[in-house]
């Protein structure tokens, strides 16, 4: 793995596809509140901010540009955190529509999951018994449906995004993906440096044990030596033991509400700038120094925020 000069590079995920309103108040959804989460996780350290836009009414994942303009515009103009938009959306949705707000934007960073996989949010609706409107829909689909992203997929969206100059956060849910990944490393479809973002503890990926994340970082390492830079987040309870791990071993973190809700057990983060806050005291506590936007578009080489079309 490269080494950003022992600085990590935080990334949040403000809002995502994975929980739904009912299940915190404090889970942004209009466009005003996506800005101020982002624009608040900035403030506490995260040099990348990834985004997903909500339906304002309803706060069901949605994929068009024309919600996302409006906070892209407003984060961008309050601070300069790199923006990173999903190309993953939500399993619902088709390939064209996930792709159409990076298309679109042109951002210096996109998601892209490393393959079609099963996506299991269901068991959360033993948890949450209030569900209500699409939300219980939503997730119970979630047992027969299933993420795509076929090999020709991932092609397509390398190759269209590569046009634009956007770079990527490789998601990789479990080793496998790290396979398909050195499969488009060897076609020369993807450049160095490559950004693993490592994702544990998702239904259908790999878990979230200490092995889990020592055997992603070691395949890794093995297949990408220091051509990539890597970062992990783990979902719900896994979030912070996943990214302190990650950070004793020299990794980058992601948190954010769209992979925990939490702040610590049974007490809901009331903003996404307080999982900021609190990985970012975790980490200084380890001596680690915190990377700004700028350190984190040098170590990724990114085009810059003025090569965009927000
Ligand atoms: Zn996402």
């Amino acid at each position: 793995m490269a080494t950003p000069k022992n600085k990590v590079i935080i990334t949040c995920a403000v809002t995502g596809s994975i929980h739904t309103p009912s299940m915190s108040p404090h889970l942004p959804i209009t466009a005003e509140q996506i800005a101020n989460a982002a624009v608040g996780a900035a403030e506490e350290g995260a040099a990348i901010i990834h985004l997903h836009a909500r339906n304002p009414k309803t706060g069901e994942p949605d994929q068009s540009p024309e919600l996302f303009r409006p906070f892209l515009q407003s984060i961008r103009a309050q601070c300069d955190a790199v923006l990173n938009i999903t190309t993953g959306g939500s399993q619902t949705m088709s390939i064209s529509d996930r792709l159409r707000p990076a298309l679109e934007f042109k951002p210096e960073l996109a998601s892209l999951n490393m393959g079609t996989m099963n996506f299991g949010l269901y068991p959360m609706l033993g948890r949450y018994k209030d569900l209500g409107g699409w939300e219980r829909e939503y997730l119970e689909g979630s047992r027969s449906g299933f993420f795509r992203n076929t090999l020709a997929d991932i092609e397509r969206i390398l190759a269209d995004c590569r046009d634009a100059g956007t770079r990527f956060e490789v998601e990789c849910y479990d080793i496998g993906h790290l396979y398909t990944l050195a499969h488009f490393v060897e076609r020369k479809l993807i450049e160095p440096p490559f950004f693993v973002q490592s994702v544990f503890g998702i239904l259908g990926g790999i878990g979230g044990h200490r092995e889990d994340v020592l055997h992603m970082r070691r395949t890794a390492d093995r297949l990408f030596g220091d051509q990539y830079v890597w970062s992990v987040l783990g979902a719900g309870a896994l979030q912070m033991p996943v990214a302190t791990q990650s950070a004793l071993m020299g990794g980058n973190v992601r948190v954010g509400l769209e992979d925990s809700l939490w702040l610590s057990r049974g007490r809901l983060a009331e903003s996404n700038a307080q999982q900021v806050r609190a990985v970012r005291t975790t980490l200084e506590s380890l001596g680690l120094e915190i990377a700004s936007p700028a350190e984190a578009r040098d170590t990724l080489r990114l085009k810059g925020s003025d090569q965009t079309h927000i």
